[in-house]
């Protein structure tokens, strides 16, 4: 159900949820205030009570509301990168619901760079969770219409558009002058580090820990393989010809055509990561619809530039081969 700036700051006042959009992906926005209204995020996504929300903020001045703490570190990356699709992750402060922070001693924070949901923001006074506005472990949505074919028509939809980043924030922790990547996105690490002045602190034996990080997680319903090489991708195409086929990357225009000639679907996307990042969900929720036996991606090179990308298909492509 599609509503308008004002109905969408009433239905959020009155402890509704209502998907918002944000450069990275569709959210589904409840007051972090009001604990029934969280419940109704974590019940209509069918998301798990252990997995936290990230709070949306009208500016870096709300950090202080949340956060315990706001390291000079933190201040300076908040400074650079918002608004912006940069989540922060800092000690909470105790009033923030556990359910937000899924009983984390965290809070992750956000200033989203969607010129509408900045507005909706600043004019309701809320501060707003949102996870993406799907169900739990299935494609992002990057358009109102994909929110509606996963939640259905009676959320209340704000349509900001198609999302102009793609795929969700990076996420990065701050404790005191240390740092951690807890997610890739598409500012990377080299760009934190930048900033920074300094690597993420490895701690020797520990992974750095992102609760909801799940290996199944932003999944098209139909079965998805993936390939590092060319040659494998077109043996297997060869004996599955019905398949559907993502190609990433630069790849020679005859392998293009022979598959193009082979597949009764196949489609590249060949521009640089950030072009494919807005493209990716769009793309998927496309070659999904077709409901083909399953969709064969071949990968991108293994380099920085791509490792936003390479973590959200790696996670996609769990599944077991057909
Ligand atoms: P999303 O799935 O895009 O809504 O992002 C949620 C992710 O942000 C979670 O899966 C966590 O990895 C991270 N996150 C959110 N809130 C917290 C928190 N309070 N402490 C640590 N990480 C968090
Ligand atoms: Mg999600």
């Amino acid at each position: 159900m599609q509503v308008n700036l004002t109905q969408a700051i009433h239905y959020l006042q009155q402890g509704e949820v209502v998907a918002i959009p944000t450069e990275t992906v569709y959210g589904l926005a409840a007051d972090v205030n009001n604990e029934a209204a969280l419940n109704k995020i974590f019940a209509v996504k069918q998301r798990p009570a252990n997995n936290p929300l990230i709070i949306h903020i009208a500016s870096m001045h709300q950090v202080t509301d949340y956060a315990a703490e706001f390291p000079p570190l933190a201040k300076k990356l908040a400074e650079t990168f918002w608004p912006g699709p940069l989540t922060l992750v800092l000690k909470s402060k105790p009033h923030v619901s556990a359910i937000v922070r899924a009983d984390a001693p965290t809070v992750a924070l956000r200033v989203p760079a969607h010129p509408l949901t900045l507005q909706l923001l600043t004019e309701s006074g809320l501060a707003l969770a949102a996870p993406s506005a799907n169900r739990y472990t299935q494609l992002s949505p990057t358009l109102a219409a994909h929110v509606e074919a996963s939640l259905g028509h009676d959320i209340p939809v704000l349509d900001g558009g198609a999302c102009q980043v793609g795929i969700e924030s990076t996420i990065v922790s701050v404790e005191g002058d240390h740092w951690q990547l807890l997610r890739h996105g598409m500012i990377s690490a080299a760009q934190i580090v930048a900033i920074a002045g300094k690597p993420a602190l490895v701690t020797t034996g520990e992974i750095p820990k992102a609760p909801g990080q799940h290996l199944l997680h932003y999944s098209p319903n139909t079965p998805t393989c993936l390939f590092q090489e060319t040659e494998a991708l077109m043996g297997y195409a060869k004996t599955h010809p019905d398949c559907a086929v993502l190609l990433i990357g630069d790849v020679s225009p005859s392998f293009v055509n022979g598959l193009k000639a082979l597949t009764s679907h196949c489609v590249q996307l060949a521009q640089s990561p950030i072009k494919v990042a807005e493209q990716l969900y769009k793309v998927l929720h496309q070659l999904d619809e077709l409901k083909a036996p399953a969709i064969l991606i071949l990968l991108p090179p293994s380099n920085p530039e791509w490792a936003a990308i390479l973590d959200r298909l790696t996670r996609a492509g769990y599944r077991a081969p057909v």
